[in-house]
C-alpha cells in the first residue's frame, strides 16, 4: 500500500481510535520535528472530527540531547511549574493527550547518569498530578512512535539510510495495521479479541500466577478485586480511547508485596536514552533485593533506587510470543513496540483500573489495597517462546495460561 495513505490511515487511527476524539474537545499533540508529517495529519483529522482547538508541543530531539551536554547542572533539577499547570488545566477541562515518540535509543549515551537521574525526579515530582490522571485513566490518552533516522540506524544497521526509514516505517504500518484496508474496523475486532482474554482471566480470578522460562521462576501473586484489561479503556468520562498504539497486552496490577523468585529479560530496554540489556532481577515479598545486567547496570540501579516504589513492580502483561510484532522479528529498541511482542512486567506504580473501585481511590488507599505506587512506570520484556505460565486458583490447583510462549486457552 502506498506510503501516504498508510500514514493518512495511521494519523486516522490515532484521532479516532486513539483518543477517540469528539466534538468540541481540545486535543494536545506533544510531538517532535522528526514526526512534522504524521502531526499535521493527526492535527487535520482533528478538527475534521470537530476538535475545538489542537495544541501542539514540538520538540527536538537535537535539542532535547544539547540540554544534557551544554547546560549548567542546576538545569537538572529544576523544572517550570508552568509545564505541569497547563497540563493539568487541560485535563481538568477534558483536553486529550497525544504523545508522538521518536528519539533513538541511545540519545542520552555517554551524559553523566547524575543529570539523567536529577531530570528524572524533578520531572516526575513536578508532574505528579498529571501522571495520577494519566495512571487513572481520567481522559483520553495515546501513546504512539515515528521514525527519526537515528533510531531507525538502530533498528536496521548496515542499510542505506533511505532504507532504514522506509523499513521502520512500513515494520510500523504493519504494526498499528495502517496497511489494512480498513484500519478502524480491524482495530474493532483486535481490541474485542484482547478484550475476550481480559474477560476469560477475570472469570478466573487466579490467586497467583507461577512463570517459568530459562532464567526465570517467578511466583506473582494478584490482589483481590483485579481486573485484568485489554485493547479499548474507558476515561473517567466513560468513553473508550486506546492508550498505547499498537497494543497487544492483556494486564493486571500484582499484589506489592507478593513477587518472590527470579526473572531475566529477554528484549534489551532503553530507558532515559540508556541501554540496559541481559539483566535479571531477584524478589523477595515483592522487593527486588537483587539486580544485575550484562549492559547499563548502573542505569538499572539507579531506575531501581528512583523511590520505594520502584522496589516493587507494577504491572503483569501477557502476550504472546506469536504476534504480528513479535513474529517481523525486529527489535524495535523502543518499549512501546517491544512489550507488544512479549510477556512483560513494570517496575513502578499500577494502574488504578487494574482494581475494581481503583479509579476512585487515593494514592493511599491504593497502597492499602495492596498496589504499588511510585514516581516511575518502566515496561521490561521477560517473554520467549520457552516461557511456560501458570495460573495457580484459590484452592491450589494449577492451570496453563501460557505454554511455549502462547496462549494455552
Ligand atoms: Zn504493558
Ligand atoms: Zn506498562
Amino acid at each position: 500500500m502506498d506510503y501516504n495513505l498508510q500514514l493518512n490511515n495511521y494519523a486516522k487511527l490515532i484521532v479516532k481510535v486513539g483518543v477517540n476524539i469528539r466534538s468540541g474537545q481540545t486535543l494536545v499533540v506533544n510531538s517532535s520535528l522528526e514526526a512534522a508529517e504524521l502531526t499535521r495529519l493527526i492535527v487535520k483529522h482533528a478538527y475534521e472530527a470537530g476538535a475545538l482547538l489542537v495544541k501542539v508541543n514540538w520538540s527536538d530531539d537535537t535539542i532535547t540531547r544539547m540540554r544534557y551536554d551544554l547546560a549548567p547542572d542546576e538545569s537538572f533539577l529544576v523544572e517550570p511549574k508552568w509545564l505541569a499547570a497547563e497540563m493539568e488545566e487541560l485535563v481538568a477541562g477534558d483536553a486529550a493527550v497525544v504523545s508522538i515518540v521518536t528519539s533513538p535509543p541511545d540519545l542520552l549515551d555517554g551524559v553523566p547518569q547524575e543529570r539523567i537521574v536529577n531530570y528524572q525526579k524533578t520531572y516526575s515530582n513536578t508532574m505528579a498530578k498529571y501522571r495520577h490522571a494519566v495512571q487513572t485513566h481520567k481522559f483520553s490518552w495515546c501513546l504512539a512512535a515515528a521514525p527519526s533516522p537515528a533510531w531507525a540506524a538502530k533498528v536496521f544497521p548496515g542499510e542505506h539510510a533511505d532504507t532504514q526509514l522506509r523499513k521502520l516505517w512500513d515494520a510500523i504500518f504493519s504494526a498499528v495495521r495502517a496497511d489494512q484496508v480498513d484500519p478502524i474496523a480491524a482495530w474493532e475486532e483486535h481490541s474485542s479479541f484482547l478484550r475476550k482474554r481480559a474477560d476469560y482471566l477475570n472469570a478466573k480470578a487466579y490467586k497467583k500466577l507461577h512463570y517459568l522460562a530459562p532464567g526465570t521462576d517467578l511466583t506473582i501473586e494478584l490482589p483481590k478485586g483485579q481486573i485484568w484489561l485489554g485493547g479499548a479503556k474507558a476515561n473517567g468520562q466513560g468513553c473508550s480511547f486506546v492508550a498505547n498504539i499498537p497494543t497487544e497486552e492483556v494486564f493486571t496490577a500484582p499484589l506489592a508485596t507478593g513477587v518472590n523468585g527470579i526473572v531475566s529479560s529477554t528484549k534489551p530496554l532503553s530507558y532515559g536514552g540508556t541501554i540496559i540489556d541481559r539483566f535479571s532481577l531477584t524478589f523477595e515479598n515483592g522487593r527486588i533485593v537483587h539486580a544485575q545486567a550484562e549492559q547499563g547496570e548502573d542505569t538499572l540501579n539507579n531506575l531501581i533506587a528512583m523511590d520505594e516504589g520502584s522496589h516493587y513492580l507494577g504491572e503483569v502483561a501477557l502476550v504472546p510470543h506469536q504476534s504480528p510484532i513479535s513474529d517481523s522479528n525486529i527489535l524495535y529498541y523502543k518499549t512501546l513496540f517491544d512489550e507488544n511482542s512479549s510477556n512483560h512486567l513494570a517496575i513502578g506504580s499500577a494502574y488504578a483500573s487494574n482494581l475494581e473501585g481503583g479509579k476512585q481511590m487515593s494514592q493511599e488507599e491504593l497502597k492499602a489495597a495492596g498496589l504499588n505506587t511510585s514516581m516511575v512506570h518502566v515496561d521490561f520484556m521477560v517473554g520467549s517462546a520457552e516461557m511456560d505460565i501458570f495460573g495457580v486458583t484459590e484452592d491450589g490447583s494449577r492451570e496453563p495460561i501460557f505454554i511455549k510462549g502462547n496462549w494455552a486457552f
